[in-house]
């Protein structure tokens, strides 16, 4: 996926649930903010490496809670950056990295070079946003009904 798309999803999903959105969205964007970068810069061969990771999610989510303190944060940054694995895992996601080799040497260095599909993405994405937010209080009300119906906690702060 691309931003859009991920920013999109992120705040669909994380709307029906107390998550702090903000941190949500940073998390979603966080491993391609990274991998990205380092491709880039000439550091990985791939634009999917450390950030895309089950590993890089879990630090991500600790050093939020190192620097907050508030484990509602690092939670959402953690299950941001975990959305965005889920999101991209259409192609090789490399969950594991670096303790599993994904054969990076094949893959070209990162070069932004959208076809149609990325384009359709974008869109769906942009339109999500769009819907979002039209409708976000709507979804929040729904949310709320669902946890009060249910007698369900909230985990988020
Ligand atoms: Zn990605």
């Amino acid at each position: 996926m691309y931003p859009l798309a991920h920013i999109g999803t992120a705040l669909i999903i994380g709307s029906l649930f107390y998550v702090p959105l903000s941190a949500f969205v940073i998390g979603v964007l966080l491993p391609d903010i990274l991998d990205k970068s380092l491709s880039f810069l000439g550091v990985e061969s791939c634009g999917r490496s450390y950030g895309h990771s089950i590993l890089f999610a879990l630090a991500a989510g600790g050093i939020a809670f190192a620097v907050t303190r508030k484990k509602g944060i690092a939670l959402a940054i953690a299950l941001g950056c975990l959305l965005h694995l889920a999101g991209d895992s259409a192609g090789t996601v490399p969950y594991f990295y670096p303790m599993v080799d994904y054969g990076f040497g094949t893959c070209d260095k990162y070069a932004p070079n959208p076809g149609y599909f990325e384009v359709a993405m974008e869109v769906v994405g942009i339109t999500m946003i769009i819907l979002w937010w039209k409708w976000r209080s709507k979804l929040i009300y729904l949310r709320d009904r669902v946890i009060k119906a249910r007698g369900l906690k909230r985990v988020f702060g």
